[in-house]
């Protein structure tokens, strides 16, 4: 079996050293790197409630790039400051089985259920607890579904950082059992995700403390681009497709993020294909890539809880990416999320929570549509341990004889 092994230490020749700077994704104003600035100041004053972020802003590089270049370099924040714990590396391997199954040589798994708290969220959490630590800032504020509060707990208990989530009462058990492990103040919300995210900015407009909001802290999305920066170096080249199940947009804004980079350093060729996976009740993104906008009365129902979302946070500059580099959108049924799931676990090993495995979900329903020889990467999102009663779902129906 082939394995391409993550947690290696490496000894690369070391870039230049790289300036970082905030661009406006809508008007491309720049500014400094602050604590205090998270959205631009002009783009943001024209926010309606009901519709995705204005004015995020992008971190830039300015600067060369050596092809040997070590991660972190390409993170606006110094290594000294990242917290003591394990983020990221996590191996891209080969599903031999799937392979065989769907006649896709060049298959590959980014396993990011295998971070510190159990999802790809804590890409994030990690390079807001090093920024955190360097600017003094002892309290970091979080609304969540779940994976980004649990995530920034347990990040945030290894940087020593006091961590306030809002989560909604729905949010599956072990995400909130989590968070209170990992020592966080847990608000619970009742209400949906949305409403969550605006109490949590109420919060930090009265009392402080720097927001890790998806989307609205620019630096969420830039901590999440070190998957693709990994997947090129795990493979030595671009993919020609990612699947990544796609919520907020704030993922797949990242790996768009990362693979800008290297195409701005001249490290890859061109853009690789990203299908944003979307579950059918929460499919915002591929409403507005096709019809053109965002329906601000929209309501989500899934059972994939990390992908839903009424409005989504990152929706513009998920779009503007999408646009730019002739992205695709699909859309997966519950009951494919939820067949997705347990094919993968049976056929690899990998226990994949439900919005997670819509990236197979969504490499399923899209695989006739692509050239077989094409190097396709799954990007698994989080852990199936971390809501076993959406897992229980398809293995009690199977039991009864049912179906969905
Ligand atoms: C947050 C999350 C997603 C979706 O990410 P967005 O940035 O909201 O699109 C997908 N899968 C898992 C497991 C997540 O936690």
């Amino acid at each position: 079996m082939e394995i391409i092994p993550g947690r290696r230490s490496t000894l690369l020749e070391r870039s230049g050293t790289l300036k970082f700077f905030y661009e406006c994704s809508e008007c491309g104003c720049t500014f400094e790197i602050q604590p205090e600035l998270m959205v631009c100041p002009a783009c943001s004053s024209k926010q309606q409630p009901d519709e995705p972020l204005r004015g995020v802003l992008e971190v830039r590089l300015e600067g060369s790039i050596a092809a040997d270049f070590d991660i972190v370099d390409l993170l606006p924040v110094e290594k000294k400051f990242f917290p003591p714990i394990p983020v990221g590396n996590t191996p891209l391997w080969t599903p031999i089985n799937l392979r065989k199954r769907t006649g896709f040589e060049n298959l590959f798994i980014k396993d990011d259920s295998l971070n510190p708290t159990g999802s790809l969220k804590d890409r994030a959490s990690y390079l807001v607890a090093a920024f955190a630590v360097r600017e003094g800032i002892s309290d970091v504020v979080v609304a969540s579904t779940g994976n980004a509060a649990s995530s920034m707990a347990g990040i945030g208990a290894a940087a020593a950082l006091r961590i306030k989530i809002f989560i909604p009462v729905s949010a599956p058990r072990a995400k909130r059992v989590q968070s209170l492990q990992y020592g966080a103040r847990v608000v619970l919300v009742d209400g949906n995700y949305d409403m969550a995210y605006e109490q949590s900015m109420a919060y930090t407009r009265e009392h402080g403390g720097l927001s890790r909001n998806t989307a609205y802290n620019p630096l969420t999305i830039e901590g999440k681009k070190t998957a693709a920066l990994e997947i090129y170096k795990q493979l030595g080249r671009a993919p020609d497709y990612v699947f990544i199940p796609t919520g907020d947009g704030v993922i797949l804004g990242g790996v768009y993020k990362g693979f800008r980079d290297l195409l701005d350093a001249g490290l890859i060729e061109g853009m690789p294909m990203l299908f944003a996976v979307q579950a059918a009740g929460s499919c915002a993104i591929l409403t507005a890539f096709r019809q053109g906008g965002f329906d601000p009365a929209y309501r989500s129902q899934t059972v994939a809880d990390s992908i839903a979302v009424d409005i989504p946070k990152n929706g513009y500059y998920a779009l503007k990416y999408l646009r730019m580099y002739d992205g695709q959108c699909s859309v997966v049924e519950d009951e494919e999320i939820l067949e997705a799931q347990k094919l993968l676990a049976s056929t690899t090993g990998l226990f994949a929570e439900p919005a997670a495995s819509a990236a197979l979900a969504g490499f399923l329903s899209a695989k006739d549509s692509i050239r077989k020889d094409s190097t396709v990467v799954l990007l698994v999102t989080g852990s199936g341990l971390k809501d076993v009663q959406a897992a229980m779902k398809a293995v009690v129906d199977e039991q009864d004889g049912e179906s969905g």
